[in-house]
């Protein structure tokens, strides 16, 4: 595997059991968020190259052997990948740190957490391949089964790069499937690093596929391409929209997680430092850039002025600095292109009459001077209809809105396009659950936020997705469902005499 160095040497892609070039020789470079500076060269594939990967899956699953396979094969391959994880834990963190700006220490939070993962995944798939026998009054034997879905093509995004990969490629693999992967162009380090641990632990050439490149090249390749009969995606929802569109040739499945505006309501019965701290949870791990990051704070008026103040307060003085440094709370955003986006968000709430209480632009003293840094921002006295409360920023900015009861807090929470995560903050139960069954959500967070469990499946509502990974749905996701009826009595034959041959 690849050994974090503040200048990696240049990387392959992995196609057919082969680390090679792009097929024109072309590469593109990735700066360090935190430095300005290049950290590495990768291949920039094409149309050709995404091809040549696309072949190779499709020839893994349809001449074996991985989809043959037994479980318990497969299984050793997935623990030992899962070991190679645990022992390079902080190395992958690093490079992913490298490449988008969130702290080592946070991206290492997840990676440390696969082993249970890749269990799980080996134990639920195995036993959800079991043929299940349907009981009814019906005169026949009728048996279900969970079956393979072919090719898949993963596509994910730069924020958590090796979550992204650990909610798709286990689900996928696991069940026999073979996999076309294309990590965002800006984060592809830490799943080549994956792609040559299963190389390692002896995954049969084919079964994984990593290509680095243009999304809007070899990305919308893998969506049209007739070879394929899956597309799991994550990244922004125009993006997904065109994915939808690319992939109608063939009609393939197509598995969705998008962006969020997520509401974190809070009750006047949380004391205020408590609340402040809640609502600065929601948003400030990974930079703000986060699809469930709880951006639009709600705060019930008996305690707006005060939560709004503290929260300005906490956010306001955590460590900005280099993703690799221990003591960092907030890196760089992952590139220039997106430091000047929320840097424009920023203008447009000023713009539109929001309060400002800390933060607002960039920051450049010292070490900071060349990195791509936003400072923590908070704005208070933002209506639902500002672009700050409407649009995804993906950056390190909280947006503090007013409500007077619960029925107000629920309609402002749901007036979204999104629908990924919801949080309520409070201590009475009773009310908790009813909001949160209320809120158009896939996730609600009650008294935390930012804890996402393997076991628990993950998605969004309306247009923040389709379907959800993670879990036994997340599984099931990557499979086909194939109902078989046999007829071991006389039933066909009375019905042909009852129906036709009479
Ligand atoms: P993008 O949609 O720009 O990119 C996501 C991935 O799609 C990248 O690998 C990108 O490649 C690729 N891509 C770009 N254009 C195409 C295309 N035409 N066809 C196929 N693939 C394409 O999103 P970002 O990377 O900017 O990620 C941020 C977004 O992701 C946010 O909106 C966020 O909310 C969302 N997100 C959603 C999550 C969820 O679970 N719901 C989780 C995390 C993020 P390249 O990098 O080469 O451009």
């Amino acid at each position: 595997m690849v050994k974090y160095k503040e200048k990696l040497e240049e990387q392959k892609v992995f196609i057919d059991g082969e680390w090679t070039m792009s097929s024109k020789g072309d590469t593109y470079s990735i700066i360090n968020p935190s430095t300005g500076k290049t950290f590495v060269e990768c291949q920039k594939c094409d149309v050709g190259d995404a091809k040549r990967a696309i072949d190779a899956a499709r020839d893994a699953f349809d001449n074996g052997p991985w989809p043959e396979m037994s479980f318990e094969a497969r299984t050793k391959i997935f623990y030992k990948v899962s070991d190679m994880i645990a022992e390079k834990a902080w190395e992958i963190s690093k490079l992913d740190a490298s490449c988008n700006g969130v702290p080592a220490m946070q991206h290492a939070t997840t990676v440390m957490d696969m082993a249970p993962h890749f269990k799980y995944v080996c134990e639920r798939a195995k036993e959800l391949a079991e043929p299940k026998g349907v009981t009814g009054e019906f005169p026949m034997d009728q048996t279900v089964w969970r079956e393979q879905d072919g090719v898949i093509a993963i596509i994910t995004p730069w924020n958590v790069p090796f979550w992204q990969m650990a909610l798709k490629l286990p689900s996928a693999l696991i069940s026999g499937n073979t996999v076309v992967f294309k990590p965002a162009s800006q984060t592809p380090i830490s799943v080549l690093a994956v792609a040559g641990m299963f190389e390692e632990a002896g995954l049969p050439k084919g079964a994984l596929n990593v290509i680095t490149g243009p999304g809007s090249v070899v990305g919308a390749e893998m969506a049209k391409s007739d070879k394929v009969d899956h597309i799991a995606f994550t990244g922004e929802t125009a993006t997904g929209k065109g994915i939808v569109q690319n992939a109608a040739g063939n009609l393939k499945k197509v598995t969705l997680e998008l962006g969020g505006k997520s509401p974190n309501i809070i009750f006047g019965d949380i004391p205020v430092d408590e609340a402040a701290k809640l609502a600065v949870l929601g948003v400030a791990l990974g930079n703000g850039e986060e699809c469930f990051a709880g951006t639009r704070v709600l705060v019930e008026e008996t305690i707006y002025e005060a939560v709004c103040k503290k929260t300005a307060e906490i956010y306001g003085s955590l460590d900005v600095g280099n993703a690799l440094s221990l003591k960092t709370k907030i890196g760089p955003l992952v590139t220039e292109e997106q430091m000047k986006k929320v840097l424009g968000y920023i203008e447009s709430g000023k713009e539109e009459g929001a309060t400002l209480l800390c933060g607002g632009g960039r920051l450049q003293e010292g070490e900071l001077k060349d990195g791509f840094f936003v400072a923590p921002t908070v704005f208070s006295n933002v209506s639902n209809d500002m672009k700050i409360a409407r649009e995804e920023i993906f950056g390190p900015v909280i947006s503090m809105i007013p409500f007077s009861t619960e029925k107000e807090a629920i309609e402002i929470a749901n007036d979204s396009i999104y629908g990924l995560a919801g949080g309520v903050m409070t201590n009475d139960r009773a009310k908790a659950i009813r909001v949160a069954r209320k809120m158009k959500t896939g996730n609600v967070f009650v008294n935390t936020w930012h804890v996402t469990s393997w076991y628990m499946p993950f998605g969004g509502y309306k247009q923040s997705g389709w379907g959800r990974l993670a879990g036994e749905s997340g599984i099931e996701e990557f499979t086909q469902v194939k109902s078989i009826y046999a007829d071991w009595g006389g039933f066909t034959k009375w019905l042909l005499k009852t129906l036709l041959l009479h």
